[in-house]
Order: C-alpha cells, then sequence, then structure tokens
C-alpha cells in the first residue's frame, strides 16, 4: 500500500514536471519548442537539476542531446555496459505538455525510486533534441546523430530562414566536428534502448487497458497523385462527354477507403486534395492527392500501393483521364526487440496491468535506435486520443503504472545474465 502510494506521488511530481517545462517555449501562451531554440537551454537546465541529487551526470552532446547517466554498481567494470531509456525534448507548434518530454522525465523517477540502489548497468537518460521535424522539415536528428546517421547532406540541410543545422549547432555553442562523438561507441556496450510515450491515439483508450506493448513501428509509404483531365463548362458539357479529374479522384478514394477496411491492420489516408481550376462551374481539369499507406508488415503496404497505384490508372483510362503518380516516402517498418518486448509485457503484467501488444502508427525515435540496438516502446494511453494539441494530457493512475512496470523491467534486466550477454548490435 505505501509503495503504490510512492508511485502516485512520483507520478505527480512527472506530471508537475512536465508542465513546468511546458512554460520552456517559443512562443508565449503555447508550447512550441524546436531544435536547439534558446527554450531548449532552459529546459536542459531545469532537467539537469532534477537528476544531478540523484548521482547521474549530466552533458549535452555535439547536437544537443541531453545525456544523463546514472553509473551502473561497479562503475570501473570492464565492460561499461548501459541500458538507455529515453524520448525527445522538442514539440510541435501549439503542442502538449507530453508527446516526447514524458518518456524523458518518466526514467528520472525511476532514477528517484532506485533510492540510490545501483544495478548491474548504468542507465542513460536521453532527452533527443529533435524529433519531430519541425525546423528542418527532417525529423529524427537528435537520435540519427546517436546510430551515427547524420551525414554531411543532412547537416546543410537549411530551416527557413536560410540557417543550415551545421549552422544552428554553431550558433547554440555546440562543435560539428565532435557529431562522431555523441554516436553511441562500441566500447558504450549499449544494451538496449526503451521508450515511454504517450500513444496518441485512441486504441488503449477503447480497450480500457493503461500501457501498451509495442512491437513494432509500421511501416510508412506517401505519394502524390495527379489526375489529369479535361476542364470544361460545368452547365454546357453533357455527363457522357466529361473527363471529371475531380470525379475520378472521388471514385478512387473510396476504393482507397474500401482498401484499408479490408486489410488487418491497414491504414491508408488521403489527407489532402486539390482541384484546378477550382470554381463552382467548371469541371476540374486537374486533381492533385495525397496518399499515406502504413503497416506493420512492408508486404502487406507494399500490396496495398501497387493495388492502388494500379487501381487509379484504371479509374483514369476508363474515364479518358491520365494519371501520374510519384513516390515521396518508403520506409520500411520496424520491429521492436523480441527479447525487450517480451520483458516489457512481464513487466506490465507485474505492475497489475493486462499487457496489451500493439504496433505504433507514428514513428519515434525507438525505431531510429533500432538500427544499433534491441529497442521496445512503452505506450501510455492518451486521454481522447488527443495529441500535438494543448488539450493532450496523461492519467495520474497510468503514470503511476507506468513507473511501477519501468521498475519491474529494470529488475527483471538486472537479473538477466542473457540481457547483459548481449552485446550490441552496432
Ligand atoms: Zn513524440
Amino acid at each position: 500500500m505505501q509503495a503504490s502510494r510512492d508511485k502516485r506521488d512520483r507520478a505527480s511530481e512527472v506530471i508537475a514536471r512536465c508542465q513546468t517545462l511546458a512554460q520552456f517555449s517559443e512562443d508565449s501562451g503555447s508550447i512550441r519548442r524546436t531544435f536547439l531554440s534558446p527554450p531548449m537551454r532552459e529546459c536542459h537546465r531545469e532537467i539537469a537539476g532534477w537528476v544531478a541529487p540523484l548521482g547521474a551526470t549530466s552533458r549535452v552532446d555535439a547536437v544537443g542531446n541531453l545525456r544523463m547517466v546514472y553509473p551502473a554498481a561497479e562503475p570501473d567494470a570492464p565492460r561499461l555496459q548501459r541500458l538507455l531509456i529515453g524520448s525527445h525534448l522538442d514539440t510541435v507548434p501549439n503542442a502538449g505538455a507530453y508527446d516526447g518530454v514524458l518518456g524523458v522525465v518518466l526514467p528520472i523517477a525511476l532514477l528517484g525510486a532506485l533510492n540510490g540502489r545501483k544495478l548491474p548497468f548504468a542507465i542513460e537518460v536521453v532527452g533527443f533534441s529533435e524529433e519531430e521535424g519541425v525546423r528542418f522539415g527532417t525529423p529524427f536528428i537528435g537520435s540519427r546523430a546517436l546510430v551515427g546517421s547524420l551525414d554531411e547532406d543532412l547537416l546543410r540541410r537549411q530551416d527557413a530562414q536560410g540557417i543550415s543545422i551545421r549552422k544552428a549547432i554553431e550558433d547554440y555553442g555546440l562543435n560539428p566536428a565532435e557529431i562522431a562523438q555523441a554516436a553511441m561507441q562500441d566500447q558504450d556496450n549499449v544494451l538496449g534502448y526503451v521508450e515511454f510515450h504517450i500513444e496518441q491515439g485512441p486504441v488503449l483508450e477503447n480497450v480500457d487497458r493503461p500501457l501498451g506493448v509495442v512491437e513494432a513501428i509500421a511501416g510508412q509509404s506517401r505519394l502524390e497523385f495527379t489526375f489529369v483531365g479535361h476542364a470544361n463548362h460545368a452547365g454546357t458539357t453533357p455527363m457522357n462527354l466529361r473527363h471529371d479529374a475531380l470525379a475520378a479522384a472521388a471514385e478512387w478514394i473510396g476504393a482507397v477507403e474500401r482498401r484499408a477496411l479490408s486489410t488487418a491492420g491497414l491504414v491508408a489516408t488521403v489527407g489532402a486534395i486539390q482541384a484546378k481550376p477550382g470554381a463552382t462551374n467548371v469541371i476540374a481539369g486537374e486533381a492533385r492527392l495525397s496518399l499515406d499507406v502504413r503497416h506493420r508488415h512492408d508486404e502487406e503496404r507494399n500490396a496495398a500501393v501497387d493495388y492502388l497505384v494500379q487501381l487509379a490508372e484504371d479509374v483514369a483510362t476508363r474515364r479518358g483521364l491520365r494519371v501520374q503518380c510519384n513516390v515521396l516516402m518508403d520506409q520500411r517498418a520496424v520491429p521492436m526487440d523480441p527479447f525487450l518486448v517480451s520483458h516489457v509485457e512481464q513487466a506490465v503484467s507485474k505492475a497489475g496491468c493486462e499487457p496489451y501488444r500493439m504496433v505504433s502508427g507514428a514513428g519515434h525515435d525507438a525505431m531510429i535506435l533500432a538500427e544499433k540496438v534491441p529497442a521496445a516502446m512503452i505506450f501510455l494511453r492518451t486521454p481522447g486520443g488527443i495529441s500535438h494539441d494543448p488539450a493532450e494530457s496523461v492519467e495520474v493512475g497510468d503514470v503511476a503504472k507506468a513507473i511501477d512496470c519501468g521498475l519491474h523491467l529494470l529488475d527483471q534486466l538486472a537479473s538477466s545474465s542473457q540481457f547483459q550477454r548481449k552485446t550490441q548490435h552496432a
């Protein structure tokens, strides 16, 4: 009973701390904290003040990731094994207080709950500098530096003001020449990466579970289609003599939805459409539309995309139109590490929750870390499924369960010789 009250207090503190960090914003009255913006510095200072009394060191690496290390029981052990736990500290514009931030603040609560107890491995809590892709239109700058994939091409990328990533790093007082040292090194012997994150969707609430065990991060295709017909007078052109681009698009959009509804786990979305010339009394001569397709299995996703591309051609041909199709993104699905996933599942059970395995439809830092080390994610139920919005929230009871789950997970991994025998995949 005492223990559960303790976790609830810690959970309340986690929520209060997320709210504290929400004050560090580029905008007044709403949350916006992009890559290496001035409020990120205040955010780092505040967090560093929380971990210092716990015996953890903190530093900011060359891409602005906040890296806090809680030492192992034997810090001089020949194999400096460490477990990474983290998420991102940047936000979208008009953000909520928990996306990313919760996954940095919650592991600090785990360190606090250890009460000075050290584990056979060190714990590094990472607050990634960039995940959302807001400032430079490309996501995961922070985590890409950790896996060593932040290359020269990316560093030359510019924001809306024409400032490159490299220049932004220098302007913040960091040294781009040290980016290679931000990457996980062989001698770091990273055992794995665990990320707590709000679900940002309605699934857990719908099945009435506080915590989700992420098995995979869905692969994603983004395409752009342009149906080209003939614009003409809406009053004088009989229906059988039209080449209406928007009607063709509408027929195809209906099929996109039907395909997704008939394929388990598939989500497909036409989120944007533009008709030209775009007037009430003119038949549309051109319709340009987006397609976003996601699935945990790449074969299913690719099959759906192939089908929809072929269908767009069939619809266009039958109606006497042309269709062009451009692939903008083709990102593979990323499975989480089965060993860590099963331990997360056990830890969720020990925290008194029935585990619920699920797929993340959104990309996360764990997807990038998984390129190099075993990775796992734990989702927290998101009230109303609301995220990327000031109304984003978490339940204190759910955070308490997540803390409990995290502590069980640490204990399980600390007593698993199999886990500690694992060498990094780097
Ligand atoms: Zn996030």
